[in-house]
């Protein structure tokens, strides 16, 4: 059973009836997070963490219809069960679960394992199917260890400072 597929609006789930981080219009949009390539303005209404709520307002403008809730709470939207996880990136970041009868599929938009002092730790969901996004996981990326990058970004805003 496919819990979820790759349409043109994005990723859905026909169980549920809804889709994740969608590019076009939809009616029930279940978001990972704030950032603009996630949280797209003109959905009819949008599912997030109770974290994400003011970003997600900001973003979307006042208007928006948000519904939240907590993390790893479970509710239920036509025949799947959905709950949101840490993914470690921003501040209200959410993996999605998603269960329907004993299959399990976790998808998560950006996500980050490394500690982040400005959001919950990235949670290690078991599930039979993780679809991740991996923007900046391209061998083309290196990174360094977060405290030497960190040290750069503060020596570039020193140099421009003088
Ligand atoms: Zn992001």
């Amino acid at each position: 059973m496919e819990i979820l597929q790759l349409t043109s609006k994005g990723l859905y789930c026909a169980l549920g009836d809804f889709y994740i981080d969608p590019w076009g219009k939809v009616e029930k949009a279940v978001i990972t997070h704030g950032h603009g390539d996630h949280a797209r303005w003109g959905m009819g209404e949008y599912i997030a963490v109770q974290e994400a709520f003011h970003i997600l307002k900001k973003r979307l403008g006042q208007e928006a219809k948000i519904q939240t809730y907590s993390y790893s709470e479970i509710f239920k939207m036509g025949e799947v069960e959905v709950s949101f996880h840490p993914a470690g990136h921003i501040l209200g970041s959410s993996q999605v679960r998603i269960q329907y009868q004993d299959q399990v599929w976790v998808f998560t938009g950006d996500f980050k394992r490394d500690e982040d002092l400005t959001c919950a730790p990235f949670e290690v969901v078991p599930c039979d199917v993780f679809i991740s996004e991996a923007t900046f996981s391209l061998p083309v990326y290196q990174w360094r260890n977060f405290q030497d990058e960190v040290q750069e970004i503060y020596n570039w805003w020193m140099k421009n400072k003088e």
